[in-house]
C-alpha cells in the first residue's frame, strides 16, 4: 500500500505497512483500485460529454465513490467491492451511450486509443486485489506527476463529499461532475506542468462552486444557521449521538425521534446542526456531546446509547471499548461489523427505529462536562451584524481577523492552535468553521463590544461563509484586494475535504496562508515551491512568531 493523502501519514512521507488511521493495506489497495475504475468511468464520460451526452447518474455515482475513499469514512472491504463491481458496470454503460452517440455524430465507429483503465476488467475480489497492488499511487513513477495528480484527486475527494451533501437535498450541477470526470480522466494522460497546474486551480474554482451550491441547499432546505448558545451539558433521558455532516439524516433523526423519549445530541462536525432554525425547534434535540472526531473512542463509550455515523470521521473501535453494538454507519459511512442503515427510497426516507429501539434499552449519557458554547456565525448572521463590525474595525476595536478554519487531528503539535487563540492580542478576532474549533471553542476568549471573539461558521464546508464574509469586508471597506484586509490564515488541515477548501482559498486568490501542523506528504518540493511563489504558502511555526508576524500582516 501507499497513501500520503492526509496530515497524519507515517513520517510525513506516505503509510506504507498500515495506515496511521489504523487502515489496512487490503482496504488502501481496493480503494486504489475503486478510484483507477472511476477513472475509466471518467475517460468515456468526459467523451461522452463532448459530445453533449451527460447522464448526472454518473457524476452522482463518483461522487459518492470518491467520498468512500476520504480518510475515517469506510472501512468495510466488502462495500469497497461492491463499489468496484458497480463502478465497472457503470463504466460499461457509460461506453456504450459514448460509442453509440460518436457513431451517431460522426458516421463511423471510434477506434481512439483507450487507456487501461477504461478496458480492465474482472469480476472476483482476488482478482480485484491482484490488479490493486498495480494501480496504486506510485504507478506513476515521477515526483511531481505524481504530486499533482494526487493533488487534483485528494482535492477532487473534497469536493465530491461535498457535491454529494448537496445533492442529497436535491441541488447538483451538471458543471461540478463534468469537471470531476475531466479532473480524473487527466491523470491517465501526459500533460505539461502548465496544464496539471491548470486542473488544481479548476479544482478550487469548482470546490468554491460546490461549497456555493451547498451553502445554497443547506440553506433552503433548514434556514440561515442562526447565533446560538449549545449546551454541552446532559439530560436524563436516554439519547442518539449523530455524527458527521450530512443534515438530511439529521432531519429525518429528529422526525423520527419526536416524542419517543429519546435526545439527539451531535458530535464533531454535526455541532453545527444546532445553529439552523429548522432543527432548534425539537424540543427533545439537547445539545453537543464532547468535542472533535479523535476523542471517539471515550465519548462513544461514556454516551451509553446509539451513535449514528453518517459520515467521516469514524476511527477504529479499540479493544476495550463496548460501543460496536451501539454504532451504526449510514451513507457512505462503513465500519466492519456496525450496522449500515440502508439509503432512503425514492420519497422516503431513512429507517432509524433500530436505533431508537436500541436507545429506549439504554442508559443516558455519562455528563462529561456542562456549559455553552456559541455558534452559529455564518454567512448570513455576519452580515446582519456587519455595520456593527465595520465600525469595529474603523474605530480600532478590532485589530485584525484571524481564520483559524479547518480540521483537528491527534498530534500534539495542534496545541500550537490552542496557544494561538490564547494568547492572539484582545483585539483580534478568530473566523472559525470545521472541527479546528474545538481546539480553543470551549476558553473564554471574551468579546469586542458584544462581538464574540471566535465566530464559528460552522462545518468545514462552511469555510464558503467565511470566504463570503472576506468579500464583503472587502467590499465594505472599498479595497481593490482581499490580501489588503487585515486578515490571516493560520489554517490547521487533516483530511482531503481540507484541501479542497485549500483549493477553494488559492483560486479566491488569497495569499500567505499558514498552514500546519506540517504541509502535506502529497506535495513535491517542486510543486511546493510552485505555491510558495504563486501563493506565499508557509508552514506553521512557533505560536509568539507566528503571532507577530500576522499582526504586522506578514
Ligand atoms: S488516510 Fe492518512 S493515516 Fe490513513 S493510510 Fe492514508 S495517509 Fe495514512
Ligand atoms: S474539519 Fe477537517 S477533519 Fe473535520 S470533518 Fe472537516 S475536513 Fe474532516
Amino acid at each position: 500500500m501507499f497513501c500520503f493523502q492526509c496530515q497524519e501519514t507515517a513520517k510525513n512521507q506516505g503509510c506504507t505497512v498500515k495506515g496511521m488511521c489504523g487502515k489496512p493495506e487490503e482496504t488502501a489497495n481496493l480503494q486504489d483500485l475503486l478510484i483507477y475504475a472511476l477513472k475509466g468511468i471518467a475517460i468515456y464520460g468526459e467523451k461522452a460529454a463532448e459530445l453533449g451526452i451527460l447522464d448526472r447518474k454518473w457524476g452522482k455515482f463518483i461522487a459518492e465513490a470518491l467520498f468512500s475513499t476520504i480518510t475515517n469514512v469506510n472501512w468495510d472491504d466488502e462495500r469497497i467491492i461492491g463499489l468496484i463491481k458497480e463502478a465497472l458496470k457503470m463504466r460499461e454503460s457509460v461506453k456504450d451511450r459514448f460509442l453509440a452517440g460518436y457513431r451517431e455524430k460522426k458516421g463511423t465507429a471510434f477506434s481512439g486509443e483507450l487507456h487501461d483503465a477504461a478496458v480492465w476488467f474482472a469480476d472476483d475480489p482476488a482478482a480485484f486485489k491482484e490488479k490493486a497492488k498495480k494501480v496504486g499511487i506510485l504507478a506513476t513513477e515521477n515526483e511531481d506527476v505524481r504530486s499533482l495528480r494526487e493533488l487534483l484527486v485528494i482535492g477532487l475527494k473534497g469536493v465530491a463529499a461535498y457535491a454529494d451533501h448537496a445533492a442529497i437535498l436535491g441541488f447538483e450541477k451538471d458543471d461540478i461532475y463534468r469537471f470531476m470526470m475531466e479532473a480524473l480522466a487527466s491523470t491517465t494522460r501526459d500533460l505539461s506542468v502548465d496544464e496539471m497546474v491548470g486542473l488544481v486551480m479548476k479544482c478550487g474554482e469548482t470546490a468554491v462552486n460546490t461549497m456555493a451550491l451547498l451553502d445554497e441547499a443547506n440553506t433552503t432546505a433548514y434556514g440561515h444557521p442562526e447565533i446560538t448558545e449549545v449546551n454541552i451539558g446532559v439530560r436524563s433521558n436516554p439519547g442518539i449521538l449523530i455524527s458527521g455532516h450530512d443534515l438530511k439524516d439529521m432531519e429525518e433523526l429528529l422526525k423520527q425521534t419526536d416524542g419517543t423519549g429519546v435526545d439527539v445530541y451531535t458530535h464533531g462536525e454535526m455541532l453545527p446542526a444546532n445553529y439552523y432554525p429548522a432543527f432548534k425547534r425539537y424540543g427533545h434535540f439537547a445539545g453537543n456531546y464532547g468535542g472533535s472526531w479523535w476523542h471517539q473512542n471515550e465519548e462513544f463509550e461514556s454516551f451509553n446509547g446509539p451513535i449514528l455515523m453518517t459520515t467521516n470521521c469514524i476511527i477504529p473501535i479499540k479493544k476495550e471499548n463496548t460501543y460496536l453494538n451501539r454504532i451504526f454507519t449510514t451513507g457512505m459511512t462503513g465500519y466492519p461489523g456496525a450496522v449500515h442503515i440502508p439509503d432512503r427510497p425514492a420519497g422516503g426516507a431513512k429507517d432509524f427505529s433500530q436505533m431508537i429501539a436500541l436507545a429506549r434499552t439504554c442508559k443516558p449519557p455519562t455528563e462529561i462536562e456542562t456549559g455553552k458554547i456559541v455558534g452559529g456565525f455564518a454567512r448570513n448572521q455576519v452580515l446582519a451584524l456587519a455595520d456593527k463590525v465595520v465600525a469595529a474595525v474603523k474605530s480600532g476595536a478590532i485589530r485584525r481577523f484571524i481564520v483559524m478554519a479547518g480540521c483537528d487531528g491527534r498530534h500534539k503539535t495542534r496545541t500550537y492552535f490552542t496557544q494561538v487563540a490564547q494568547r492572539l492580542p484582545k483585539d483580534t478576532v478568530i473566523l472559525t468553521a470545521g472541527c479546528a474549533k474545538y481546539r480553543y471553542n470551549k476558553l473564554d476568549l471574551g468579546d469586542i463590544g458584544g462581538i464574540p471573539r471566535v465566530l464559528d461558521a460552522g462545518q468545514c464546508n462552511d469555510c464558503y461563509s467565511l470566504a463570503v464574509i472576506a468579500l464583503k469586508l472587502k467590499e465594505a471597506f472599498g479595497l481593490n484586494d482581499i490580501n489588503e484586509l487585515p486578515l490571516s490564515f493560520d489554517v490547521g488541515w487533516y483530511e482531503q475535504k481540507a484541501v479542497a477548501v485549500l483549493l477553494a482559498l488559492l483560486f479566491l486568490g488569497v495569499k500567505g496562508i499558514r498552514l500546519g501542523p506540517t504541509l502535506p506528504a502529497f506535495v513535491s518540493p517542486t510543486v511546493l515551491n510552485v505555491l510558495v511563489e504563486k501563493f506565499n504558502i508557509k508552514p506553521i511555526t512557533e505560536p509568539e512568531a507566528d503571532i507577530e508576524a500576522m499582526m504586522a500582516g506578514r
